[in-house]
């Protein structure tokens, strides 16, 4: 999809970039953020026109409903320089869709698809000189929505702010993660949150993995809430296995987040030649199959790394170690596949790439 033009959007310019701040050949994920920023406001029952401005402080309330409550939710997503020197969004559609189902689990208006994938255009065209160009660079981007009325007691807010900004990031390259599966604590059971990419999912999890990291442990792999019997995610990615040459994955419940990048390479397997099943993956199957020898891969997937490979999982205080990643492993052609994609070396037959034209 190519979109060449949107509505004009009210901006105000910063008066001096920073860019020249920024180390371009040294990207710490998430340290510098872009000149400006992008905000809307939902009042009177409807969002508001949305302007640019520069990416600064604002004001706000200590009584502010979102500090108190909770209702925040984000979505991180990726803006790319092709081949060609265009831009590429890549697939907003599908996270205009997660986060309206994020808004809505919350008790929180939704975005119209429009508004969401104009503005994501407006502050990366905006900032487009933030757009790193070195092989596996992006601009990260991060839009929020958070309650915004100021008042005590419980309710649903009525007044909200949509904001967005951006980040340049370098190559990610995760090294080998270790991981436990954990039987203590819990990120999400179903009926709950866990499938919304909101601001508490985040917090509640920060204190088992602190845990985890005491005990020798990068991250931990999140179990059932009920029985922890079987497998949800690998810390804040989506997990995968390839065992006996197929690839596994746990199916989507209400207690695991629908990732884009875990979608996108279940699409992508069957041109890589590998079948996918997405279905309830126990802890004893994994077991079994580190035992026997089937299992060859086990990673993470998200937008930061794409791909994130684990080196071990320790299942009932017994680690078990991952084989090593090779040129040839499933994860690896999966995550070459994507971005040349992304990139415009390959073509794009899902249509998930949203390109903005360099100017010329
Ligand atoms: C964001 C997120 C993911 C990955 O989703 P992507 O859309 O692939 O980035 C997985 N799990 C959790 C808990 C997340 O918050």
């Amino acid at each position: 999809m190519t979109t060449t033009s949107i509505p004009a959007i009210a901006t105000k310019r910063i008066a001096k970039s920073r860019i020249s701040e920024v180390d371009f050949n040294n990207l710490e994920f998430g340290k510098y953020i872009s000149d400006h920023m992008l905000m809307v406001d939902y009042v009177n029952g409807k969002w508001q026109e949305p302007s640019i401005l520069p990416f600064g402080d604002i004001m706000m309330s200590p009584a502010m409903l979102s500090l108190h409550y909770g209702q925040s939710v984000f979505e991180g997503m990726k803006a790319f320089r092709n081949k060609n020197g265009d831009i590429c969004i890549f697939r907003p559609q599908k996270h205009s869709e997660r986060l309206n189902k994020s808004l809505a689990r919350m008790c929180m208006p939704e975005i119209p698809e429009e508004l969401f994938i104009q503005s994501l255009h407006a502050i990366v065209e905006t900032d487009e000189s933030w757009i790193p160009t070195s092989e596996g660079a992006s601009l990260y981007i991060r839009p929020v929505v958070f309650a915004y009325e100021p008042r005590l007691g419980v309710k649903i807010a009525d007044h909200f702010k949509f904001f967005v900004l951006t980040s340049p990031a370098g190559a990610y390259f995760s090294k080998p993660t270790r991981l436990k599966v954990e039987e203590t604590f819990v990120r999400a059971a179903e009926g709950g949150t866990g499938f919304a990419k909101c601001a508490g999912n985040y917090g509640g999890a920060f204190y088992p993995t602190q845990v985890a990291r005491q005990e020798g442990f990068d991250q931990v792999l999140w179990t059932d809430a009920k029985e922890h019997k079987y497998i949800d995610e690998a810390g804040v990615m989506n997990v995968m296995f390839v065992i006996d040459g197929k690839v596994i994955t746990p199916k989507l419940t209400t207690a695991l987040l629908d990732g884009v990048t875990r979608d996108t390479i279940i699409k992508l397997a069957p041109s890589l030649g590998m079948t996918v099943e997405e279905r309830r993956v126990s802890v004893a199957e994994i077991e079994e199959a580190f035992k026997k020898g089937t299992l060859t891969e086990a990673f993470g997937a998200g937008t930061a790394a794409v791909v994130s490979p684990i080196a071990a999982i320790n299942i009932h205080g017994v680690d078990y170690t991952v084989p090593t990643v090779t040129s040839n492993s499933f994860q690896q052609r999966a995550k070459e596949k994507l971005n040349n994609i992304r990139l415009g070396f390959e073509p794009d037959v899902h249509g998930w790439n949203y390109i903005i034209p360099a100017a010329r």
